[in-house]
């Protein structure tokens, strides 16, 4: 095992950079996942790491050895794709056992590591098929089981969980952390789907557009995290955006008037008269019944809405409401057990210890 550091690594294709001074280390034996919309740079991460792709510029150390001029096929990373690509001709055993013998291990020895690998990853029972009999996530286990069986120092994982349906990959991805767990290979995995990142990530680098955004523990990215891009992108459904004013104490949505807390008032004086975002997130609005308006105080924050649109989720209800004036349709975590019908005015407050305000233009977190 080995940890994993890139130092101002810099790709471009023709003269625009795909990624730019990207810079993080991974330590021995952690999980880290790489997360960001597609084309912002995740794939040709991970493939410079593995050696497929040659950085433009900058240093990438696997251990303590600089590998920017070494192949990829004596780093030692063993890297699995979306599509998986095992060879149809052979059986799994055989799959398994590929990459060990171009490594001329002795047949003995590869066959005791086929079958301790096979039984940890619950395809023993698979050995004698080929890959064309097999299920998705079958399929799925064997090119992870390829991977491991050849003990590497680091493995990267490419969405390997893509081509899965939804409920062999929520299962698959429990598999997979079981198994980090067990192995404990530095692993580095790359997805846009940030259920994947929240869930098995020790750390989470969040990238956009080719840059590194944030780079945090799950948890402490999504209650801080440092501008709108990450804000929105961690959380499901989204952290919802209002625009807003801030004057004199006051942020205004539309027409209507929320009360800031003495902590915003400090923090935003730089920023009176001046248009900004509001995020809140769907938990963190309560729907109160309707009763009448009457004058905001000091310490709540209430907006009167509109409902679109009522989703019963069994757990949960999500609603969508309108807020006037401001063109945007919000999304509420409402309890199973709210009874509201689309067309009704309703009443919501927003916790006003998970308001966020970033500004407009740089998306920057102001509060
Ligand atoms: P996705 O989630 O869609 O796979 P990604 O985040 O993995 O996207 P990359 O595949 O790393 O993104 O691509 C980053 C950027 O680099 C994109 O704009 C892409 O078009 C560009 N790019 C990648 N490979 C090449 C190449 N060989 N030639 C030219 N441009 C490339």
């Amino acid at each position: 095992m080995a940890s994993v550091k890139l130092e101002n690594i810099t790709r471009k294709f023709n003269s625009s950079a795909a990624i730019e001074n990207i810079s993080f280390e991974v330590p021995d034996g952690e999980f880290w996942v790489l997360v960001g919309p597609s084309g912002c740079g995740k794939s040709t991460i991970l493939r410079t790491i593995a050696g497929l792709e040659t950085a433009t510029s900058g240093n990438l150390y696997i251990g303590d050895v600089l590998v920017n001029n070494i192949p990829a096929r004596q780093r030692d990373v063993a890297m699995v794709f979306q599509n998986y690509a095992l060879y149809p001709h052979m059986t799994v055993a055989q799959n398994l056992a590929f990459g060990l013998q171009m490594r001329k291990f002795d047949g003995k020895k590869i066959q005791k590591r086929v079958e301790k690998v096979a039984r940890s990853l619950d395809i023993f029972h698979l050995l004698d098929r080929k890959p064309k009999q097999l299920s998705g996530g079958q399929q799925q286990r064997v090119a992870l089981g390829r991977a491991i069986a050849r003990e590497p120092q680091v493995f990267l994982l490419d969405e390997p969980l893509s081509n899965l349906d939804a409920q062999l990959r929520d299962d698959t991805r429990a598999e997979l952390k079981e198994l980090h767990h067990r192995v404990g290979i530095t692993t580095i995995y790359v997805t846009h789907d940030q259920v994947e990142a929240m869930t098995l990530a020790d750390q989470i680098v969040i990238l956009n557009q080719g840059k590194i955004q944030q780079i945090g523990a799950p948890q402490s990215i999504y209650a801080r995290p440092t501008n709108r891009m990450v804000a929105t992108f961690l959380g499901s459904p989204p952290m919802n955006i209002l625009p807003t004013t801030y004057q004199d104490g006051w942020l205004r949505v539309g027409e209507q008037f929320i009360a800031c807390p003495p902590s915003f008032k400090d923090k935003l004086k730089l920023n009176d008269g001046q248009q900004l975002d509001l995020g809140i997130r769907p938990e963190n609005i309560e729907i109160i019944e309707p009763q009448p308006v009457r004058e905001s105080q000091e310490d709540e924050a209430k907006l009167v809405v509109d409902v679109k649109v009522v989703e019963p989720l069994g757990r949960e209800i999500l609603v969508r409401v309108a807020v006037p004036q401001t063109g945007v349709v919000m999304n509420i975590q409402a309890p199973a057990n709210w009874r509201g019908n689309v067309g009704d005015r309703i009443y919501v407050k927003l916790d006003l210890n998970q308001l966020f305000i970033f500004n407009i233009t740089t998306g920057e977190t102001i509060y």
